[in-house]
């Protein structure tokens, strides 16, 4: 996924940049592991997110451990170079991309599982651990680590953390920080840039001394660069799920299945909307068998064993029927099953190869989910751009894509407005404009919009606190 992305709008290698950093990281570290070929650079000079601002990095680290990064931390700081951090850069708001002159720390060579402890429930793994196969590895042992972004295929769990990500069973689950027991980081402030220190904890509760290690999750890369995570796991699950399928003609009438499931009381470990548009571009691309013969599906997965299970489908099927679904019905074949949540993960590439996507992350309280659905559709007539939408619908977080012709610029600035009004929208719900994949670049407006302003105060203080020469990901999140 990295590297295939949609901005190519690297600046051109400037005639002129800082050789300082190479020469002192030279000294240091092995030739080997520093890129300077400017192809290369570019290639990972950004993330996911389309139409966010890319600087010029001088050069980048591949790391393979702690050591060279608090090398490199150290040098950075003290010529006053940019540290970005990057995983497998399918981060969808800019949080990766390099700013001028930056060192950028590659961390996807850094992918040792440590220790996996099933006595504790426990695992301690490197930030370039690719999600998907640490779950691999864990399923050996009858373990399980949920946090499921759609990208885990490629996603590193340095990145989730950085990001605290979500994904489609966190609505039953929980999301990244609710895993992250404790974390190692290559710090600076009054710790020392280049510091490695130890935050958290490894036991089941904790209350020593502040949540350092809950403040790096989610922190974007800005406070720190984090070198190994001690995640908490649950066993594996048993047993087949149940996959409950309801088709709807109208976005806005899936919404309220989506309130009533909340109001009913109902967590499967999955809710997920895909509209018309999402399932034809996946179908046109990967022909799974899907029709697209509604304006909206929900897919719900329900993984309680027994009569259990079996009653929480039947709720579903019910709830998807009395919110005016055109049908409802419960897959008992795995193989389809499957191929409708694979529509789901593969709903943003399948988009993405129609042209630049811009990508929205809003989550509103569950009961403002069919007004949200409502106002984005609103929003995307206002402003005559084609939105599709998928969504996290269980958890309120919508994800409406912008699709733009590649080069038609009136359609990206079309684009544009319709993203921040939605963000303005969301806010005005009770809701917020990033449920997972963070500020990054492209929320920071939007971020001051929604923050009271004292807690944006007390948020500009932590930053500098912990990061007084602002090297960390600097021009990110604030
Ligand atoms: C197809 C697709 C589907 C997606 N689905 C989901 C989804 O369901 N849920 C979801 O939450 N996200 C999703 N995303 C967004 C993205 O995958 C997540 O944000 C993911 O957590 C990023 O991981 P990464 O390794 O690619 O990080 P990167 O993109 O490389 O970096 C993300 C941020 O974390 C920082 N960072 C990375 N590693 C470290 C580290 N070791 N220390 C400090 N900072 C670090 C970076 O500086 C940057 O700010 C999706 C993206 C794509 C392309």
């Amino acid at each position: 996924m990295a590297g295939a992305g949609l901005v190519t709008s690297v600046a051109q290698q400037p005639q002129e940049y800082d050789t300082r950093l190479l020469e002192l990281l030279s000294r240091e570290l092995p030739a080997d592991r520093l890129v300077v070929d400017w192809d290369v650079l570019a290639a990972i000079a950004h993330d996911e997110a389309a139409w966010a601002p890319v600087g010029r990095p001088a050069v980048a680290l591949r790391a393979t451990n702690e050591a060279e990064v608090q090398t490199a931390v150290r040098i950075a700081a003290s010529i006053g170079s940019p540290v970005v951090t990057r995983g497998a850069g399918t981060g969808l708001s800019g949080g990766a991309n390099a700013v001028d002159n930056c060192l950028i720390l590659d961390l996807s060579r850094m992918r040792a599982i440590v220790e996996i402890d099933p006595a504790n429930l426990v695992c301690v793994v490197e930030p370039g651990v690719v999600n998907n196969d640490l779950k691999a590895t864990l399923a050996e042992q009858g373990l399980w680590y949920p946090p499921d972004p759609a990208s885990a295929p490629w996603s590193t769990i340095g990145g989730n953390v950085a990001t605290n990500a979500g994904g489609l069973c966190c609505l039953k689950y929980g999301v990244t920080r609710d895993y992250v027991l404790g974390l190692r980081a290559v710090v600076g402030g009054d710790a020392g840039y280049g510091t490695a220190v130890r935050l958290g904890r490894r036991t089941t509760k904790g209350v020593a001394g502040y949540d350092i290690a809950g403040l790096m999750v989610g922190s974007e890369g800005t406070l720190g660069v984090i070198t190994e995570v001690t995640l908490r796991l649950r066993p594996a699950l048993t047993g087949v799920p149940h996959t409950i399928v309801g088709a709807f003609d109208s976005l806005v009438s899936a919404g309220r299945a989506v309130a009533l499931i909340t109001q009913r009381g109902l967590t499967p470990s999955a809710l997920e909307l895909l509209d018309r548009t999402c399932l034809q571009a996946v179908e046109e691309w990967k022909h799974l068998g899907i029709e697209a013969d509604a304006a909206a599906l929900l897919l719900a997965r329900v993984d309680t064993p027994g009569d259990a299970g079996e009653g929480e489908a039947d709720s579903l099927a019910t709830a998807f029927e009395a919110a005016g679904a055109l049908w409802a019905t419960r897959s008992t074949d795995a193989v389809e099953a499957e191929a409708l949540f694979e529509a789901r993960r593969l709903a943003y590439p399948a988009l993405e190869r129609l042209g630049p996507v811009l990508t929205e992350d809003i989550c509103v309280p569950r009961s403002k989910v069919p007004d949200m659905l409502a106002m984005i559709e609103a929003i995307a007539a206002a402003h005559d751009v084609t939105i599709a939408t998928i969504a996290h619908a269980g958890d309120g977080n919508l994800h409406p894509l912008m699709l733009a012709p590649v080069g038609d610029d009136d359609a990206r600035v079309r684009a544009q407005l319709a993203f921040e009004e939605m963000l303005d929208g969301a806010i005005g719900f009770g809701g917020t404009v990033t449920a997972e994949h963070g500020v990054g670049l492209l929320k920071m407006a939007g971020l001051e919009r929604e923050l009271d302003p004292s807690s944006l105060i007390m948020q500009r203080a932590i930053k500098r606190a912990l990061d007084p020469l602002n090297l960390f990901n600097p021009g990110k999140v604030f």
